[in-house]
């Protein structure tokens, strides 16, 4: 059930709040295999859904009253622990809740516990965990996706009603992909970040998940807004996002991508966007083809910039001011130590090559090179921008693949995200729409992209493309 047709239910009174957290808990230990979740808040949500049926009955419901919200590990909750999936910060409890966190218990959602994702969000198919891997829930061979594969997988299995992730290169939009569900990435400074764990502070946004884009709207309705606590927020007021039915895509122009780029997808992915493109085409949308000057580096930009921020970022955890240490003896490296302990083997990965990069000797020559080139992203996007209301990609360049499958080749796993850092180096919203199966039976998504700001546009043009293209439904895990 989504949370619109929910509310609907309660205000009716054919159902109850408690009894629909207790449902979620039910179903979260009968999944427990999927290992969405690093941590369950049972008697936090049950407290919570008395309070929200209580409201309901007094008439004085919120925006969220009682919607169940799950929240990726790396997002601050006060009281709650915070791991980012890491042994770094396996018994962390942090004081003060995210500003995300914080907008929605106040609008009367409901947490109920905190998601598995890869470790400090680094990963594209939620293997990195040092809590374990997650299973995609269509079918638990293959991987769900990542960063935020728990949060994908919690509202996929149905497990909660909408789910916070956090989108760096794709982390929100590629695990929606594969699980089947809307994951939405909004311009950069739309949601406050100020309790999300850092990773690459430029390219870093709070992200949604949900099973309609209805859903995500209600939710970044409540999220969004300048926040005095991150001086990156836009000074805008939380957005108001009305979805009108009668929205038609005859209305709409669609940039499509270069036919050349769409060659070397997988063969599923190229059926599925070329059926996409049809629909669009049969609704009398205006498709317009466009070229994508920087594609070749958008990888190679992202994953020198990317790094180059988190090995500063992750200089805090040192073992000494807080998180896990080393037991160490005496006269050794505490430092080195806790690191080398601590971290798990792709996060040092990236604090290495984060360092080289911005070393004396290759700084121009990597980092430097890499902000000219992301400046070039970000101005062929506003060129494109200048003829067509959104641009249409794959959400992935391939449909979920195996567990194990990519493991052993870091380049091939990063490859996984040719279609969504791009988003990221520009700054501008993007969202993962359901669009079919692959030919294995499992989920493959659709990437709408808006200019800068665009964000409530880019939500009622998925709303239509969404009803365009079916999918979404919520399945039974096996
Ligand atoms: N998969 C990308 C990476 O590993 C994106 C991560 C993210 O968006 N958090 O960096």
């Amino acid at each position: 059930m989504t949370y619109a047709e929910f509310r609907q239910r309660r205000l009716r009174g054919e159902v109850r709040c408690r009894q629909v957290v207790e449902e979620f808990l039910h179903r979260i230990a009968e999944h427990s295999a999927l290992n969405a979740f690093i941590t369950v808040v049972p008697e936090l949500a049950l407290q919570a859904a008395e309070e929200s049926d209580a409201r309901f009955d007094a008439g004085q419901a919120r925006p969220l009253e009682g919607c169940v919200v799950a929240v990726k590990d790396n997002i601050s909750t006060r009281g709650i622990r915070t791991t980012c999936a890491s042994r770094m910060l396996e018994n962390f409890i942090p004081v003060y809740d995210a500003t995300a966190v914080a907008r929605l218990k106040q609008a009367g959602a409901i947490l109920i516990g905190k998601t598995n994702m890869d470790e400090f969000a680094m990963g594209s198919s939620n293997e990195h965990s040092a809590f374990g891997a997650v299973r995609n829930p269509h079918n638990p061979a293959y991987v769900p996706g990542g960063s935020s594969g728990g949060s994908a997988v919690a509202v996929a299995a149905q497990l909660c009603h909408v789910a916070l992730g956090s989108d760096t290169g794709g982390s929100v939009r590629q695990p929606a992909a594969f699980c089947g569900v809307v994951g939405f990435k909004p311009s950069y400074g739309r949601i406050s970040r100020y309790g999300l764990v850092a990773f690459a502070s430029s390219l870093d946004q709070i992200g949604i998940f949900a099973h309609t884009v209805e859903d995500v709207a209600g939710v970044l309705d409540v999220i969004s807004g300048h926040d005095p606590y991150d001086a990156t927020t836009l000074p805008e007021p939380p957005t108001r996002t009305p979805l009108a039915e009668d929205f038609s895509v005859a209305e709409l122009h669609v940039g499509t991508m270069p036919q050349a780029l769409l060659e070397e997808c997988h063969p599923d992915v190229r059926a599925a966007y070329d059926r996409c493109v049809a629909a669009l085409r049969a609704a009398g949308a205006h498709i317009k083809p466009v070229e994508l000057p920087f594609s070749h580096v958008w990888v190679p930009t992202y994953y020198v910039i990317a790094t180059a921020e988190a090995s500063s970022n992750l200089a805090r955890y040192d073992g000494i001011r807080y998180g896990f240490r080393a037991p160490v003896e005496e006269g050794e490296d505490v430092i080195a130590a806790t690191r080398t302990s601590g971290f798990g083997a792709e996060v040092k990965r990236r604090i290495m090559i984060g360092t080289y990069v911005l070393s004396a000797g290759y700084y121009d020559a990597y980092y430097r090179k890499a902000l000219k080139a992301r400046r070039l992203i970000a101005e062929a996007y506003a060129q494109i921008f200048t003829t067509a209301h959104v641009l249409l990609l794959p959400t992935s360049p391939v449909p979920p693949f195996r567990l194990g499958e990519r493991l052993e080749d870091p380049v091939a796993m990063y490859l996984a995200d040719f279609f969504t850092v791009s988003a990221n180096l520009a700054g501008i919203p993007a969202i993962n729409v359901p669009a079919g199966v692959s030919s294995e039976g499992l989920p493959l998504g659709m990437q709408l992209q808006a200019p800068y700001g665009a964000d409530v546009r880019l939500l009622q043009y998925a709303h239509a493309c969404a009803r365009l293209w079916g999918g979404g439904e919520a399945l039974e895990p096996r």
